[in-house]
This record gives structure tokens, sequence and C-alpha cells, in this order.
């Protein structure tokens, strides 16, 4: 309020105007009320200093100048206190409205006596004199500072909070009950892929057709709403612009008016099609085997169980069958575990053919397969089915040009007859596999109760096996190897034997291959390769003729990084001279994986160990490894040699093995001779050396020492 007009003297009559500016009286009233007003009253000249000429007392609360400075202009003006800043628009504003006439309104900031800055309202009116000329003006200024503040943060706070709703990254909604939308930001816009919130307002007119895949989730979204008045992690698959699905989750409330009549749902969406996507890779991962793609043992149980419940409820039959495939452990060790995960993935696929689409079938680990059968889970439906089973195993397979021929061992249980749990199921399917395995491979089992003590064994052998070893309870017997052309031992074939403390002697075929299956077989091997070389030297020692010992090798041994130095370690704690250890390998074991066995057998020959090819005839039909491997013996497998005499083929197949080895300079060592008959075809076919009960059984050490002594000639 600057502008110069009227004189007006605080007390003075007033002169007459338009409006009546009261006599005395009135304005001692005005006088004491606005005294106590919380702003000021004034009038104000019009002339070019807008001079005071009456401000009311509060004056120096709104400006820290006390009325009789401000009048007159006694001290400072009041143009001087408004702020420079704002002076020429408030001017204008009073100037327009004088000029019209009108009462003026106008809020500016001041510069109070202290210095400090406060906003005001100022509202006025111009006086008028008798003649209709305007003499003064007059009005109320008042503090409106908190106001102002107040507005500013009201202010502020409505853009941030709009700040937020524009860039947030989750989605942010407001909607009708009935599904459609009154706000929402560009992140919703964004996550449902439309150009603009606007655009997908006017598009989306009914969410729940629209909107949800499966649209009795926007059913399930208003129920919670009814039930709870919000909605926490609400997920849903939902359409977005281009026809494409994503994954959302929604966190929602309702919001009532105060009748409690839902006015409309607000909330935030945030797309969760990565996390779901990985989630159901979790979840796939968790129950799937990573090599074939099958069900694990985990979902495996889920599908046993689930098919026990079905077959409950419809008085059906479930068939649990285990497939083992046999001998995988042998090609799995010996040719490497690519070729083995190769055949693994093919035999899955086998199996797989097999079945129906609402059957199952899964990967418990290694090489044991189980399938769930649910219809035609009587018996003969599945003796079909596993006829099959065994009929496509045993196809042969070809991998990388070599043909392998396999075979598996199956055992089956049933639900209700066997047990009524997947646990009990699965191990009495267990039991008749290993059934299966016992009555010869390559073949199948039902499970009977008399199984269960079978499980039990084989569990219980495997832990014998460890004391066993702890408590020193393995034998060396010693079978001698004798030369064909003159009768003296050459060598002797070191073979363990268990002497249980309660069954007495065990031979070796009850435990190797539990002994194979646990690992306890490189333990055990070391044992007897040290136990052979030191009983060797010590006979070497007492002057007995020198021989060649045969240790027996397991393939788990020979894939143990650790052999050649197995070997080393062996024959220098008992100082024998390389020469005259040598090591047995079965057939099968030379099959393929040429490079890595190679290696092996490189750096056994190269210490100087005698090898020797154990079982021959039994194993793999190629034969050219026999070319590729530096081996000294050939042992023809007692199943030809045992009727040798009277069998033709065998005689046949002997003979030609003879000739084989001769031809490929090795010496042949025949197996199993337990006739004069044996020992005769033998010698007339120029076998080498032969080993068996005729010349001796496996005797323990001091009676093979009493041999060597004795050093027999039976030609
Ligand atoms: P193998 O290496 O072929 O051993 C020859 C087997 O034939 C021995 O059986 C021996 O007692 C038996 N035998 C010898 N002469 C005759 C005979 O005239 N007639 C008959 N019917 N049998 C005869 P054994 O000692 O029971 O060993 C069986 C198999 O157990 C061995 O076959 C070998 O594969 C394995 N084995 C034995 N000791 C060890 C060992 O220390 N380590 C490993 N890894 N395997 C072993
Ligand atoms: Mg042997
Ligand atoms: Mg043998």
């Amino acid at each position: 309020m600057t502008l110069p007009f009227l004189n007006i003297v605080k007390d003075r009559p007033q002169p007459s105007s338009r409006k009546s500016t009261g006599d005395l009286n009135t304005t001692r009233l005005i006088n004491t009320i606005t005294s106590d007003l919380v702003g000021m009253i004034y009038r104000c000249s019009i002339d070019d200093l807008g001079t005071m000429e009456f401000v009311s007392e509060g004056c120096l609360k709104l400006t820290g100048y006390r009325p009789d400075e401000l009048i007159f202009d006694n001290r400072i003006s009041y143009g001087q206190i408004t702020h420079p800043d704002d002076l020429e628009r408030v001017n204008s504003a009073i100037h327009a409205a004088l000029s019209a006439d009108n009462t003026y309104d106008t809020e500016y900031r001041i510069i109070r006596a202290d210095g400090s800055i406060r906003w005001v309202s100022e509202r006025g009116v111009g006086v008028f004199g008798a003649n209709g000329e305007r003499i003064a003006i007059e009005g109320f200024i008042q503090d409106i500072t908190d106001r102002i503040t107040t507005n500013k943060a009201l202010h502020e706070a409505l853009r941030r909070y709009r700040s937020i709703f524009e860039n947030a990254t989750e989605g942010i909604f407001q909607t009708t009950p009935n599904g459609r939308y009154i706000d929402a930001n560009p992140a919703l816009a964004r996550i449902y892929n439309y150009p603009t919130p606007e655009a997908m307002i006017v598009a989306l007119q009914d969410i729940q057709h629209q909107l949800y895949v499966n649209q009795s989730r926007r059913d399930e979204f208003v129920r919670l709403m009814f039930e709870h008045g919000n909605v926490r992690n609400f997920e849903s698959q939902v359409y977005r612009q281009d026809g494409s699905s994503i994954w959302i989750s929604e966190n929602a409330r309702a919001v009532k008016d105060t009748n409690g009549a839902v006015q409309f749902y607000e909330g935030t969406v945030v797309d969760i099609t990565e996390r779901k996507y990985h989630e159901e890779e979790l979840r796939y991962q968790a129950s799937h085997d990573i090599l074939t793609g099958l069900p694990n043992r985990m979902l495996l149980m889920d599908r046993i169980e689930r098919a026990i419940s079905r077959a409950k409820r419809e008085e059906q039959k479930v068939a649990v069958v285990f497939v083992d495939l046999d001998h995988f452990k042998l090609i799995n060790d010996s040719l490497g575990h690519h070729v083995g995960d190769r055949l693994l993935l093919e035999m899955a696929s086998r199996l797989s053919s097999c079945i129906r689409s609402q059957d199952t079938v899964a990967r418990l680990g290694g090489d044991e397969f189980v399938l769930v059968l649910t219809e035609q889970s009587d018996e003969p439906g599945v003796i079909h089915i596993i006829r099959r089973l065994l009929e496509v195993i045993a196809h042969p397979w070809i991998d990388e040009g070599h043909e392998y021929s396999l075979s598996c061992s199956i055992g089956v249980s049933c639900f209700p007859c066997d047990g009524n749990t997947a646990d009990t199921l699965l191990q009495c399917a267990d039991a008749a596999m290993y059934e299966a395995k016992d009555a010869g491979r390559n073949t199948f089992h039902f499970y009977t109760p008399a199984l269960n003590q079978t499980v039990t064994e084989r569990l219980e052998l495997a832990n014998d096996l460890r004391r066993a070893l702890e408590r020193d309870e393995f034998r060396v017997f010693y079978q001698p190897r004798v030369s064909v052309a003159d009768g003296r031992i050459v060598g002797a074939e070191a073979l363990i034997r268990w002497q249980h403390p309660e069954k007495g002697l065990i031979a070796p075929d009850s435990f190797i291959p539990t002994a194979e299956e646990s690992g306890l077989i490189v333990p055990i091997g070391q044992w007897i390769l040290n136990e052979a070389c030191r009983q060797n030297r010590a006979w070497q020692d007492a002057g007995l003729p020198p021989i060649s010992i045969s240790v027996n090798l397991s393939p788990i041994q020979f894939r143990q990084p650790g052999l050649v130095d197995a070997v080393i370690g062996a024959l220098s704690q008992s100082e024998l001279a390389a020469k005259y250890l040598e090591l047995e390998l079965t057939e099968s074991f030379f099959m393929q994986d040429a490079e890595r066995i190679n290696v092996a057998i490189t750096a056994l020959k190269g210490l100087g160990v005698a090898l020797a090819i154990d079982d021959f005839g039994t194993g793999y039909s190629s034969l050219s490894y026999l070319k590729r491997f530096p081996v000294n013996h050939l042992k023809i497998d007692k199943s030809f040699v045992l009727e040798i005499d009277t069998n033709p083929d065998d005689a046949a197949i002997v003979r030609a093995i003879i000739t084989l080895g001769h031809e490929l300079g090795l010496q042949v060592v025949a197996e199993g001779v337990e006739t004069q008959a044996n020992y005769e075809f033998l010698k007339q076919h120029h076998c080498d050396e032969i080993q068996g009960y005729y010349f001796s059984r496996p005797v323990p050490a001091p009676t093979m020492e009493l041999q060597l002594q004795k050093m027999t000639v039976i030609a």
C-alpha cells in the first residue's frame, strides 16, 4: 500500500466521501477494536509518497515500527517497508482496482524493522471526497506468513507426491469397483505397454475381461477387498496391450466413504514376470534331473504318492518299476563319464518311449530309473511293459562308431499289495531289482516279502566290509601258475579272502561287487597290492625260486588318479623288483577310451610291471586293443576251459585264442584247469601256462611256500 493519495490525520474530522468514515465515537470504537486486531488498519493519502495518515496499533506488531514512526513518514514510509521486488506489482494491482472503482486485494512481502521478511495480505478501497474525487485509500493489512508457509509446504508436498506418482517404477492406479481406471501413472502404462496413462485409461474399460488372463482372478481380488479391505502381493497373469502376457503382483486397498461404501480401489503393481520365470526354473531344477531332464527322486516320490491317492479313490493298482542298467559302472569307469552320460541320455529316452503320457519315468541317480505305471498295472499289463523295457534297452547302442550291447535288471512292486507309501514301494522295487541282478541280470523280478532280508543284508555288508578292513580280516590266498613246458611254478595269482569272525572264509565274488559299489575296493585293493608284493619279496629273501605275483585290479581302482603311485609305493615298500609284479585287468576294461587307458598303461609298463588280460573271451568283441596295448599275458576265462575236452565249441574257442595270442606275441594262460584231460588238451595246443585246481587250489601263503620249495614237476 504505497500509492500517493489523500491526507487523513488520525482523530481529525474526516472529509466527506462516498463512503462514510464515521464520527468520532465510531473512530474510537474502531480504534478500540483495531488495537486488538492482528493486523493494521490504515488510511493513506493519495500523494507521491503514499503517506500514512492513520495506522492502527497493530502496526507495531505487523511491521516492528510504532504507528507514529510510520504516520506522515515520520521515520519511514510504508513504501520503504514494502519488499522492493513486490513494490511495482502491488502498486499496479491497487491502481488498477481503484481505477475500476473496485476494492483491491493483494499479497506481498514487507521488510520489518528487525529486517525479517513477512508475507502480508492487504485489502483496501478508495475513499472519495464530496465532489466524488478520490481523496484517500483505507484498508487492512494482515500478516499471512504462516498461511503462505503452510500453503507453500502443502504445494511442495503435492508437487513431491505428484513426482513420486509420475516417476515411480511401480505402477500406481485408482480404479472403480466395477473395473475402470480413474487414474494411473506412467509406470503402469509402461508395464501394460500403453504409450500413456491416458491412452490406457481410455482403452481398458473392463479390467476383468480385458486385463486378467484368468478372469476369475478379478473375482478373487474383489472378494479379498470385500473381506479384508485390501490385497497383499496378489499375483496374477495379465495381458499387455500387444497381447503378450506378464505376471504382476498387486498391493491395493479399498477406499471407502464415511458410510463405508467403497469409492474406489487404489494400489500398486509390479511386473514379476522375471521372478516368476526364475521361480519356475528353480522349481524345475529342484524337481528334475539335470542330465536327462527326467523327474528326480523328489518329484518321483510326489508322483508315486499322487498315484497311490488316485488309485485308492478309483480302486486301482499302481506299479513301481525299478530299472538298473547292468554293468553301467564298468562302462562309466572305463570309457569315461562323457560316454556314460550319452548312454544315460539314450536309455532315458528309450525308457520314456515305453510308457504312456500319464505314467512317469524318473531318474533316481546313477544308472537307476524308476517308472510309475498307473493304469494297466495288473501283473500281465506290467509284464508286457517290462518285456518291452528289456527289449529296448538291449537294442545295440552306437556311439561314435562303437557299438555297445546293454541290458538292465528290473524290480517291481505294487500298490496295494506291497505297501501304501512311496517309500515302501520304492524300497520293495529296489529289493526286487537286486533279486533280478542276482538271478543273472537282464531280467525282472516282482517283490516278495522275503526280499526285505536281502536288502538289509546288502546294506550290512558294506558296513561289515569297512570294519573288516579296520580289523585286518582280509587274507591273501595264492594260486600257482605253472609252465606247461616244464611243469615249474612261474607265478601265482593273489586272490583275496575274507576271514569273517562268524561266517568263516568268504570268497571274493560275494563281497567284491559291494566293495566296488561302495568305493571300498580302493583301500582293499591297495592293501592286497602291498601284501602280495611284501609276500613275494619275503619268499625271494627266503631263497625260494623267484616267481611273478599277479594282482587283480578293479576298473574302479584304475580310474583313481593315484593308481600308479600306489603301485610304485607297493614296490618300493617291499623292495620287490617290478618285473615280479603282474597286474590283471579284465577284458571289458580295455574296450574304449584308448587314449586315457594308454596313458595309465604306459606309465605302469614304464615301471617295468607286467600286464595280463583276465577272463579273456567274456568281454567285448573288439580285439583291436590287443594290438594297441603292451600286455604280456592273455588269461583264457575258465568258462571255456572247464569243458574243453567235451565241448567242441569251447575247444575251438580256446584253440583260436591260443593261436591269436601267439600271433600277437603274447603268452597264453588257461584258467580253471581242473582235470588231466583239460591239461592234455592245452599242452597239445601249446598253451603256455595253466592255472587251476588240477595243479593247486588257491592256498594260504605257508602252503604256497611249501609248493615253491618242492617246485614240483608235473610234466
Ligand atoms: P579271477 O581273477 O578270474 O580269479 C580266478 C578265479 O578262478 C578264482 O576265484 C579262482 O579260485 C578260480 N579258480 C581257479 N582255478 C579254478 C578251477 O580249476 N576251477 C574253478 N571252477 N575255479 C577256479 P576266486 O578266488 O573266487 O576269485 C573270483 C574273482 O574275484 C577273481 O576272478 C577276481 O576277478 C576277483 N578277485 C579275487 N581277488 C581279487 C582282488 O584282490 N581284487 C580284485 N579286484 N578282484 C579280485
Ligand atoms: Mg584274475
Ligand atoms: Mg580270471
